[in-house]
């Protein structure tokens, strides 16, 4: 192989058919979750989907790795409820990315089992936390997750995540029209209070009751009106795959993020691509196929092939979400089922 023909080591190897640069992997561990969040699940149904021993997700991580991923996120479903979670963390710590650095490694967790595991889990390797948390009001909080006297867990889960040092510590909060847009200012506070980023998310059709409506979402527009009440938001630099909106209140304590998949999409910029707990490849939230790597393993492709396979998947990456359109077919998955 001549110097030109050799993969160059310093910038990423997996690009879509639109040239972005695939460096950030999501990967569901289950689709169990012990919340039933009103925007996002029936609250009747459990799991659907299988969930692979880590010893599959490692192998497969690790092809990923190879191609240029950066970053892996745990999600689901509720990821602290796999058992195993912790030695899962600390294999892909092991791990190294194309230039030789350590992964940025990150959970997306709803917090209630936080406390008693953010110490292992800092200590095995994991890099920062997103937990989600829709309501500083343990009724209203109650209302949204039905599920009683989850509040203060997840309180104590943020608390001990700043202690043992990940970080940033995130707080992410979906917004919905009538159940918490009240929260807005409180949330303000809290972000102030707690030195915590929160973050706001449009609410998208993803949910397992049909209940998505363009009236129900609140806006990047409308949530920086509403703080403005309290103090008002500055914009500030953000990274360009960045998801979120950056912003700093006027007297420059606490931040904010917003993140605006319906009113000012982003899906220029997105770097990312999931993979469900059953081995199935996604490259969007919104895809109405999937792509079986898990049948690809199972049927013994090497790792060369696996990387191969996943090239070919990329490329065909959705240009952008079609929400709110006439044309908007609904995913193939639910939220909880996809891993957001
Ligand atoms: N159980 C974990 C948690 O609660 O963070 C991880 C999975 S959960 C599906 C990931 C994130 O997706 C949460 O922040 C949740 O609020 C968000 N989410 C769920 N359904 C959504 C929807 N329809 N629109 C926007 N965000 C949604």
């Amino acid at each position: 192989m001549s110097t030109a023909d050799k993969p160059r080591v310093d910038v990423p190897h997996l690009y879509d058919k639109y040239g972005r640069a695939i460096t950030d992997l999501r990967i569901a561990i289950t689709d169990r979750c012990n919340y039933r969040c009103v925007y996002c699940r029936t609250g009747n149904d459990g799991a659907q989907y299988p969930e692979l021993p880590f010893a599959d997700y490692l192998r497969m991580a690790r092809v990923f790795v190879s191609l240029g991923i950066e970053k892996i996120r745990l999600t689901g479903g509720e990821p602290l409820l796999r058992g195993g979670i912790i030695a899962f963390v600390r294999e892909l710590s092991q791990m190294r990315t194309l230039s030789g650095k350590k992964l940025d490694l990150a959970i997306t967790t709803n917090g209630h089992l936080l406390a008693e595991m953010a110490q292992p889990l800092k200590d095995a390797g994991l890099t920062r936390v997103t937990v989600s948390m829709d309501a500083v009001d343990a009724d209203k909080f109650a209302r949204i997750t039905r599920v009683p006297n989850g509040y203060e867990s997840v309180r104590a889960g943020i608390r001990e995540a700043q202690r043992v040092g990940l970080d940033p510590v995130k707080v992410n909060c979906v917004l919905l029209r009538g159940f918490n847009e009240d929260q807005i200012v409180e949330f303000g506070k809290f972000a102030r209070d707690e030195n915590v980023v929160v973050r706001f998310i449009e609410f998208m059709p993803l949910e397992e009751d049909r209940v998505w409506s363009p009236e129900v979402v609140v806006t990047l527009n409308e949530i920086v009106r509403t703080m403005a009440q309290f103090m008002p938001l500055v914009e500030t630099e953000h990274a360009r795959s960045e998801t979120a909106r950056r912003y700093k209140f006027a007297d420059g304590i606490g931040e904010i993020g917003i993140i605006a998949p319906v009113s000012q999409p982003f899906c220029g910029q997105c770097s990312r691509i999931r993979l469900t707990s059953d081995g199935k490849i996604r490259t969007c939230l919104f895809s109405v196929i999937e792509h079986d790597l898990y049948q690809r393993m199972r049927r013994g492709d090497d790792d060369a092939q696996l990387a191969d396979y996943i090239r070919g998947v990329v490329i065909q990456k959705e240009a952008r979400h079609h929400i709110g359109e006439s044309d908007f077919i609904p995913a193939s998955r639910t939220m909880v089922h996809i891993g957001g």
